[in-house]
């Protein structure tokens, strides 16, 4: 080295040539992070919202940490800007990072679901609202009148709320403004969240539950992670012990997240945390509107919103200090996202808890043989409650043998079950007859050449739906009218509905009571939450004697004059016969079961069913979950099944057959034997068409200790895949259509 220069010099030289390189996320389904260059005039840390170029296009990116410099540094590109807002915590993005590994899926398709609030990174803006501020106007008018009186309680209000609360046009209110006799107040535009209440006092709780919150918010007290299985019947006060949890979180300043279900996200929940802490929870579900939806998400990444109520896509919002999360109704696979990154949302809470280090609780009446699982080899505490609060008692359960019982020709609800309905309705009782079948009929068909009606696009029936006049596919949502002669041979009147759907049992019911009050409820009539809402107001306020609906009925509601449900058709779900299927049958059925004898008159429920002796309605009707729970467990351990063993599903899909086969035979040529993992297939799959697209299935199966997702991701890189044909991966598949 020329003795001139020393060390330092050198360095130095280096530095003012280059400029800092980082990398950064970008919400796209491509491989990783890529690297760009940041302004000398821009501060950038990790989690820095910025936008950068590519291609053509700025797009919004999340610094993601320092660059990989795999790219020469005269060929990168510079940040174009930060955007002002707290940055992405280091938890989220770890939990990100965390998915796209499990999950097999980009980072940036799992940071997607992490940003994608249209605007959420805008600032709020401010809206104008008016209050009394000036003399009174010179001329009055009853209108004018009217708005002063109102405004006497000294509130701010939008023009819009003064006008209809006081019921004038807005013009009035205008002309208010122009005299004088208003000012403008300029607010944020996003209305703030309510802090909830801590001083109110919870509900009473027996002597077990009160054990089990003081086990849960001793876990709360004593920090960091761990997972708690809340095994409760239905009613029997689960919800309101969680709140102790809730309640035990927000008070060290924490936030807490509720998940549910969709479908289990109702006024009801909503008005019962109202109850508890005063005030409405943020709320997070697909029903909000885009304006909503800024607002929470800007609420919760700045803190304001302490509690957070949504469905699974809440797990992503920007925390930045998550403290608790409880997963309420944890066996439902509606926590299964199946579409792009495929997750499930309670699996990943559990995830999320241990690198946010906070407790996570899992609630259920029937929980799931995967939490059960971690329960039984002690990685998750076991809380029981028992019993029904206050007088409710579980129901009765009883089988109705339908091969000793027949329903007449053309009808689904045997003589028992009649005569039981039809003394509730004596009595001024509810009944409930629960059919997981929307529609009219599932199959129609052609009494002349026996051809049946299937969709264009897939490889199913299309449903009737007779209020609808409709022929419907439940897979892609194609509908047609019903036509009046056969598609095939032409005959007219020849085609008839086979099976019932709830439209039809409705049907009968009407046949069958006619004086009788009918609510039909399914995801067709119910459109919209308030019809929801209403609907669970009617049968409440006994509006309703006879209740006919598909598993939207089998959720949570308090119904306390129902003391009659009936299934109408117990073996439905047995019938595919999928690793869940006894699982998923017996955690709809129990849950249905539920809806009965809430209050003090017992409830009685009837599986209408062809195999009373199958396991599943032994352990319905004998109330032996644990013991069924065991002999699934037996046989799923016999088999090498989860949560014993593995599965990574794999779905091969395109427009093309030929395209489709191709693919499917190199990766059959491409995987390497490897001890402990088995790969099935390729084979079509049992829905071989779905919405215009080919596709055949593989399923990989290891046991636990394989790492059975660099296996995947090591052979599906051997393949090349043409454009049009999609390659899903799914890990921890519940579907297997
Ligand atoms: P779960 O979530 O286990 O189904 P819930 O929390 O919904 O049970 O409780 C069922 C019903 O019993 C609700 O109406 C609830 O308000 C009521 N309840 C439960 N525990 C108590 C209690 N300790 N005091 C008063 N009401 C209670
Ligand atoms: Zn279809």
């Amino acid at each position: 080295m020329p003795s001139e220069f020393s060390d330092s010099d050198l360095f130095k030289d280096d530095v003012a040539q280059k400029q800092r390189v980082v990398s950064v996320l970008l919400p796209l389904g491509i491989p990783g992070p890529y690297d760009y260059t940041v302004p000398d005039t821009l501060s950038v840390g990790a989690g820095d919202y910025v936008t950068v170029p590519l291609g053509p296009r700025e797009i919004l990116g999340v610094v993601w940490g320092e660059g990989s410099g795999e790219v020469g540094h005269n060929r990168l590109k510079s940040i174009i800007d930060k955007i002002d807002a707290p940055p992405m915590t280091h938890a989220l993005r770890q939990f990100v990072d965390w998915i796209a590994v499990y999950t097999l899926s980009p980072p940036g398709a799992v940071l997607r679901l992490a940003v994608r609030v249209p605007g959420a990174l805008e600032p709020a803006g401010v809206r104008t609202v008016y209050r009394l501020g000036g003399p009174p106007p010179a001329r009055m008018t009853p209108g004018r009148e009217k708005v002063l009186e109102l405004a006497q309680d000294g509130f701010a209000r939008t023009t819009r709320e003064i006008a209809d609360e006081a019921g004038v046009s807005t013009a009035v209110v205008r002309g208010l403004i122009d005299a004088g006799t208003f000012e403008a107040v300029e607010l944020p535009a996003d209305a703030p969240f309510d802090a909830p209440d801590l001083d109110r006092d919870g509900a009473d709780l027996s002597d077990d539950q009160q054990f089990a919150a003081d086990q849960l918010t001793a876990r709360i007290e004593q920090g960091g992670f761990s997972a708690q299985l809340l095994d409760g019947v239905t009613g029997s006060g689960k919800t309101e012990v969680y709140f102790e949890a809730v309640a035990a979180t927000l008070a060290k300043g924490r936030q807490a997240l509720i998940l549910l279900p969709e479908i289990a996200l109702t006024g009801q929940f909503l008005q019962r945390f109202e109850a508890r802490f005063g005030c409405r929870p943020a709320e997070w579900h697909s029903d909000l509107s885009t304006k909503e939806r800024k607002r929470v998400w800007r609420a919760v990444a700045d803190g304001t919103a302490k509690a957070v109520v949504g469905a699974r896509s809440a797990l992503f919002l920007p925390y930045p200090d998550l403290g608790l999360i409880v997963v309420d109704e944890e066996h439902e696979s509606a926590f299964k996202q199946e579409d792009g990154v495929s997750y499930n949302a309670r699996d990943m809470s559990v995830v999320r808890g241990s690198l946010g280090g906070f407790p996570v609780v899992l609630a259920s009446a029937t929980p799931s043989l995967e939490t059960m699982a971690n329960v039984w080899s002690g990685k998750y505490d076991h809380l029981v409650l028992p019993e029904r609060h206050g007088p409710a008692v579980m129901p009765a359960v009883g089988a109705i043998d339908m091969r000793a019982h027949p329903p007449e020709k053309g009808e689904w609800i045997s003589p028992p079950l009649l005569r039981e309905m039809a003394e509730a309705l004596a009595k001024g009782e509810q009944s409930m007859l629960f059919l997981n079948r929307r529609g009219y009929a599932p199959l129609t068909l052609c009494r002349t050449c026996g051809h049946r009606i299937g969709c264009p696009e897939c490889d199913s029936w299309l449903v009737e739906h007779r209020f609808r006049k409709e022929l419907t596919c439940h897979h892609c949502g194609f509908s047609a009218p019903v036509p009046r002669a056969c598609p095939s041979c032409g005959d007219e009147d020849a085609l008839i509905a086979c099976g019932p759907g709830v439209e039809r049992i409705a049907e009968e019911v009407v046949q069958k009571f006619p004086q009788a009050r009918l609510a039909l409820l399914s995801s067709d009539s119910l459109r919209g939450p308030a019809a929801h809402a209403e609907a669970i107001r009617q049968i409440t306020d006994h509006e309703v004697d006879v209740i006919v609906g598909t598993q939207i009925v089998a959720k949570g509601h308090n119904f306390p004059l129902l003391t009659v449900v009936g299934v109408v058709d117990a073996d439905l779900g047995l019938e595919n016969g999928d690793l869940r299927a006894g699982e998923r049958t017996f955690q709809l059925l129990h849950q249905v079961a539920g809806r009965a004898g809430r209050a003090d008159r017992p409830g009685r429920v009837y599986l209408q069913t062809y195999m009373p002796e199958h396991p599943v309605m032994q352990a319905l009707i004998e109330g032996e979950r644990d013991r069924f729970l065991e002999r699934e467990a037996s046989m799923r351990e016999r088999t090498g099944y989860p949560p014993y063993g593995r599965l990574v599903g794999i779905v091969v899909s395109g427009p093309n057959p030929q395209q489709v086969h191709g693919v499917s035979r190199e990766l059959a040529r491409s995987h390497a034997p490897q001890e402990g993992i088995s790969v099935f297939g390729p084979a079509p799959a049992p829905l071989a068409l779905l919405r215009g697209r080919h596709r055949v299935r593989f399923l990989v199966k290891s046991t636990r200790n394989v790492p059975i997702q660099d296996y995947v991701a090591d052979w599906l890189s051997r393949v090349k895949v043409p454009n049009a044909v999609r390659v899903s991966v799914d890990v921890d598949p519940y579907s297997f259509l």
